[in-house]
């Protein structure tokens, strides 16, 4: 069965930035089969065709998360990272269950779909029921099983962790079109230097994905120093760690030399100011990376530190920051913050996601326009200026991936946001240990 969906705008983000007004696109067994002009080429014989008005566009990729963290959203507010992981988020986390994991990953799931996320890259650990929720809830994700070795931290070291990792691949890897997997080193200070070697030696045997927090924070950056005598990406770089895909998540304290070492070495950033900011971490340089041609994607991280998963948002403070610290409206241009938070992040997951064009995977959204936030339209630079700058979640009216209707007129349709919802609010008590 072939659809046409057809819309007064539709945003291709191809690699000219096509806008359609109005435009049409048709999906077959998932996968665009055609973009246009509506009135350029009647709908076939048998094509199921939607008139829906308002404005259609690729899914936003979210590059980087921990979404079953929706259990301990806002925890630790006023800490700095060390702090906030080992005070408050760890000690919650210890007394994690699966079901819980389950849950939070469905909320989670929930939440970045009806806001318009087609695709999240994701680090958590409990892997069962992380791929069960994904699975379920119709939503993309390219899932990195979080490895790491803190002392105190819950259950297993990385070896353990990395064996579990390699099983979860080699048992699941392209059992759904959905469903990616790769592999995911917590950080530098958190994983030993033979772990690091390691786990990218496993996910490069695979042609999988590494995905690492990178330089988060200064004092991170001070200790790694301290213990090698090198920066995080040096040391990663000296283990052939950056040899294989790597996407290195926040990548806020980078010098020039490691600037060069992450171009180098064709590493992508998920640039994530929201948590940054939160966090007083710093701000990444994402002018200067997107100079030196580095993938670079757009991620909310985790709901502890952000604390929702609005994609928008995130964009939106990407390309504020990057013109705030440049003193330039132009370091970063509305088409350009657009194509961050779709292309830039299929690009950098290494997915053929985050636009629309024959053979890519029908991941779209439906926004409607009705709305003070796109009124008036009265050229088509305004139209994207709005969507860029005034766009939001609550806009997102219909949700497709792989071609399949995830949400429908705001709601989920392979699950269930108000019982997730409920089981996150009442499992979160017993996680703080009251
Ligand atoms: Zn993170």
């Amino acid at each position: 069965m072939t659809l046409r969906l057809v819309a007064d705008a539709v945003f291709t983000v191809d690699a000219q930035d096509t806008m359609l007004l109005p435009g049409a696109v048709e999906v077959e067994d998932g996968l665009i089969t055609w973009v246009g002009d509506p009135w350029q080429v009647p709908a076939a014989v048998g094509t199921e065709v939607h008139q829906l008005g308002g404005l259609l566009m690729p899914g936003l990729v979210n590059c980087h998360g921990h979404s079953p963290m929706t259990l301990v959203r806002s925890a630790g507010d006023g800490l700095p990272l060390d702090r906030w992981l080992s005070e408050s988020v760890w000690p919650r986390e210890a007394r994690l269950e699966d079901e819980d994991v389950y849950w939070g990953m469905v909320l989670g799931a929930a939440e970045l779909l009806g806001n318009g996320v087609t695709t999240t890259c994701e680090q958590y650990r409990h892997p069962d029921p992380v791929t069960e929720a994904i699975l379920d809830s119709g939503i993309r994700a390219m899932y990195t099983p979080g490895i790491f070795d803190v002392p105190g931290a819950p259950r297993n070291g990385w070896e353990d962790l990395l064996e579990e990792a390699c099983r979860l691949f080699d048992a699941m890897e392209g059992t759904d079109g959905r469903l990616h997997l790769g592999f995911g080193p917590h950080a530098v200070y958190t994983v030993p230097r033979e772990g690091l070697r390691d786990i990218a030696g496993e996910a490069q045997r695979r042609n999988a994905l590494m995905q690492i927090h990178l330089s988060e924070t200064a004092s991170e950056c001070e200790q790694v120093r301290e213990r090698y005598g090198m920066s995080a990406p040096a040391l990663l770089e000296s283990e052939g760690a950056l040899d294989g895909r790597v996407l290195a998540a926040h990548s806020v304290w980078l010098d020039e030399a490691d600037l060069a070492t992450v171009a180098r070495h064709d590493v992508a950033v998920a640039h994530c100011p929201g948590s940054n900011g939160k966090l007083g971490a710093g701000i990444a340089p994402l002018r200067a990376l997107l100079d030196r041609g580095v993938r670079v994607g757009i991620g909310t991280d985790g709901p502890a530190s952000n604390d929702d998963l609005h994609l928008w948002d995130e964009m939106r403070l990407a390309a504020l920051l990057a013109r705030a610290t440049a003193t330039d409206p132009a370091a970063v241009t509305s088409a350009g913050a657009l194509r961050l938070a779709t292309r830039g992040g299929g690009e950098a997951l290494g997915l053929p996601v985050g636009s629309l064009e024959v053979g890519r995977p029908a991941d779209l959204i439906r926004l409607r326009t009705d709305d003070a936030r796109f009124t008036p339209s009265v050229t088509d630079a305004e139209l994207l200026g709005h969507l860029v700058w005034a766009g939001a979640g609550y806009l997102v009216t219909d949700v497709w991936v792989a071609g399949a209707r995830v949400v429908e007129g705001g709601r989920c349709t392979r699950i269930d946001g108000e019982q997730a919802r409920a089981e996150v609010g009442q499992r979160a008590r017993r996680l703080l240990g009251s």
